[in-house]
């Protein structure tokens, strides 16, 4: 059974001129543990997928299943409660609670599933462990680099071991270097057994994801080893972007840290 499945999914968005087709009768399964690079220009709809994959939002047409939940015929509350307990959502800008301490942040959904107290602890100081930021536990995000506060949000995003990973755009606000780590600490998420589909418009990052999916305009057009389908989407970029991409290939073959 696939941990997530898009079934014949379209999402038209309705503004006040016309409407806006997202998602075009898309089909998307994804299997436990794999992890999944989606990858394609802005407006393609990579986010709108990411968002009915994560139950935030209802297609117009279609169904969504999550870990064999068909979210599309849930209710408020109820999908609310999918969102908590099977989906981990990382947001390209953190969205972490400042009035709130990096542990208290890792805590809080703990919290919300009414866990023990004592047992939210002890989780919330063992996904901090994960993303190796044990030691900042009482400072609040303001205190933290952009690379630190990411890593708060993918422990947050972990505390409830999820079904799936979300994450849209992660490394966007970061520089390319701190990106890389973060990319690195997912592939190490992804050998502990997650499962993850990670939006990216870099096609260096794609390019190491064991499987991406490639959109155009709300549609699939490519599904395949992450190496080739990103190299596609570098040529359709356009040359600057492909001659990145051979760069990073290149230092890669050079003996850079490859996961
Ligand atoms: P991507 O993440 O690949 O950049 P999005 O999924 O955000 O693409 O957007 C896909 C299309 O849907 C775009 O044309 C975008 O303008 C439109 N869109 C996204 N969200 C909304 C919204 N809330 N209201 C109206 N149009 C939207
Ligand atoms: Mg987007």
């Amino acid at each position: 059974m696939p941990i997530l499945s898009l079934q014949n999914v379209t999402k038209n968005y309705f503004t006040d001129d016309q409407p806006v087709r997202a998602l075009n009768n898309l089909s998307l399964e994804v299997s436990r543990g794999e992890f999944v690079a989606l990858v394609g220009r802005s407006g393609c709809g990579k986010s709108t997928l990411l968002s009915l994959a994560g139950a935030m939002d209802f297609p117009t047409s279609g169904a969504v299943l999550v870990d064999g939940v068909a979210t599309t015929s849930l209710r408020d509350d109820a999908l609310a409660k999918v969102r908590r307990e099977k989906i981990g959502f990382i947001f390209q800008s953190f969205q972490l609670i400042h009035t709130l301490t990096v542990f208290e942040n890792v805590e809080l959904p703990l919290l919300l599933l009414l866990a023990g107290k004592r047992n939210a602890r002890e989780i919330a100081r063992e996904r901090l462990s994960w993303v190796e930021l044990d030691e900042l536990g009482r400072r609040y995000p303001h205190q933290l680099s952009g690379g630190q506060m990411q890593r708060v949000a993918i422990a947050r995003a972990l505390v409830q071991s999820p079904a799936i990973l979300l994450a849209d755009e992660p490394t966007g606000n970061l520089d390319s270097k701190t990106g890389e780590e973060i990319v690195w600490l997912f592939h190490e998420l992804h050998e502990k057994g997650n499962t993850i589909v990670l939006v990216t418009h870099e096609p260096k990052l794609a390019a190491r994801c064991p499987r991406a999916v490639r959109l155009v305009d709300g549609l699939i057009v490519a599904d395949g080893k992450g190496r080739d389908v990103a190299l596609a989407n570098a040529e359709a970029l356009g040359a600057e972007t492909l001659a990145a991409f051979h760069a990073a290939q290149a230092a890669a073959q050079a003996g850079q840290r490859l996961p």
